[in-house]
């Protein structure tokens, strides 16, 4: 069984049963693995692309990554991952999609990609001297939530310290909160948390504000939210859960405490897209341009989860996605006459 840092698979093999892949033959260091199918990324798309392309008998590389699981590690309580009545722990969530996915014959190594050249196929991916050869890939690299940077704001992630409200603002019925950042996002999660909170401390270190005219107006008109320009969070207060903030006037210096249950941090988003920029478009916002649901302008390159998707960023979104981009990648290898019959009675 593959041993990750804090994230065990909850499977072990005897329990889980005969595989329906290849042998598990990653090569070390140095060598050169041959696949029909690699996986970039280990969240919720990366895994969910490994079952169903492990069902199908395309034998899937995962590449995980040095951090596998994605953003969900950094998450605790989980509760609208359908399936989970209770909820389910964030990183117990990756490590059963792991499992998973492991059961079916997938191979994982928790590796980070070096660097990639799509010119022709196969594929080619370096990882650590290792040459991979694909004949198709899906990128899942997903994005990373942008974080202030504080030593304090890291010991209270996931003990009040959170970068979605969506996710976590149900946790915080009654409380009184703060979104930082001055976007859309900061706006549009201080106005979600309004439904839970009574009341929403925005906290901008300008005066002015990057968020839609339309989004600030809707928190200007709402009593449960105070905006704070010219603010900055130099300490999240509380040993083991958040009980307040250390903040300073960026005009004048002056320091403050604000009393808060509470703290989401909103200050944007990184899609992990470095390795693929000379090969593949971006937007403007620096996230996977798709075409036709999962494709990119390279025909057997596909696409999904976070690394493109800066509107959903759901776990359940990005599993769907991933889901598809493993049937689109199937059925591509199968046009190619690269894998031979259709498999489609596997989803
Ligand atoms: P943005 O990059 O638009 O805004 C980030 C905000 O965080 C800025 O106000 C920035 O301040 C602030 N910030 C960045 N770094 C720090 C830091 N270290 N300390 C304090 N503050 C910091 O990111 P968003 O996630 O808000 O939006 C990303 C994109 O997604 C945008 O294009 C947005 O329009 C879109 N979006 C659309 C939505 C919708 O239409 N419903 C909802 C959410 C997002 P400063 O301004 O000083 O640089």
């Amino acid at each position: 069984m593959t041993e990750f840092g804090g994230f065990a698979p909850t499977l072990t093999d005897a329990e889980a049963g005969p595989t329906s892949g290849g042998s598990s033959t990653i090569q070390g260091v140095g060598g050169r693995v041959d696949t029909n199918l690699v996986i970039i990324g280990s969240g919720p798309a990366g895994l969910t692309a490994a079952i169903y392309a492990a069902r199908a008998n395309l034998e899937p590389v995962v590449l995980a990554g040095s951090a596998p699981g994605g953003q969900l590690m950094l998450t605790s309580d989980v509760e609208n991952y359908p399936g989970f009545v209770e909820g389910i722990q964030g990183p117990d969530l990756m490590a059963a999609m792991r499992a998973q996915a492991e059961r079916f014959g997938t191979r994982l190594v928790d590796t980070d990609i070096d660097r990639v050249d799509f010119s022709e196929r196969p594929f080619r991916i370096w990882s650590r001297g290792t040459e991979y050869r694909a004949q198709s890939v899906i990128i899942a690299t997903g994005a990373s939530a942008l974080w202030l940077g504080l030593d304090s704001e890291t010991r209270l992630r996931g003990r009040g310290v959170s970068a979605c409200a969506t996710c976590d603002g149900f946790f915080f019925k009654d409380q009184v909160l703060a979104v930082i950042g001055g976007g859309d996002t900061a706006f549009e999660e201080a106005t979600f948390l309004t439904r839970f909170a009574t009341k929403v401390h925005l906290l901008h270190r300008r005066d002015t504000f990057r968020a839609s005219k339309i989004m600030v107006d809707r928190a200007t008109a709402n009593d449960k939210i105070e905006i704070h320009p010219n603010t900055a969070v130099d300490e999240i207060l509380g040993e083991s859960k958040v009980e307040g903030l250390l903040l300073s006037d960026t005009k004048t210096g002056e320091k403050r405490q604000l009393d808060v249950g509470g703290a989401f941090i909103a200050i944007g988003y990184r899609p992990n897209t470095e390795a693929f920029r000379d090969w593949l478009d971006v937007d403007e916002k620096g996230y996977l341009v798709v075409h036709d649901e999962t494709g990119s302008k390279i025909d057997g390159v596909f696409i999904a989860g976070d690394v493109h998707d800066h509107r959903y960023r759901q776990a359940v979104t990005a599993a769907a996605d991933g889901c598809k981009a493993a049937i689109d990648a199937e059925r591509w290898l199968e046009a190619q006459g690269i894998t031979e019959a259709a498999t489609a009675t596997a989803w």
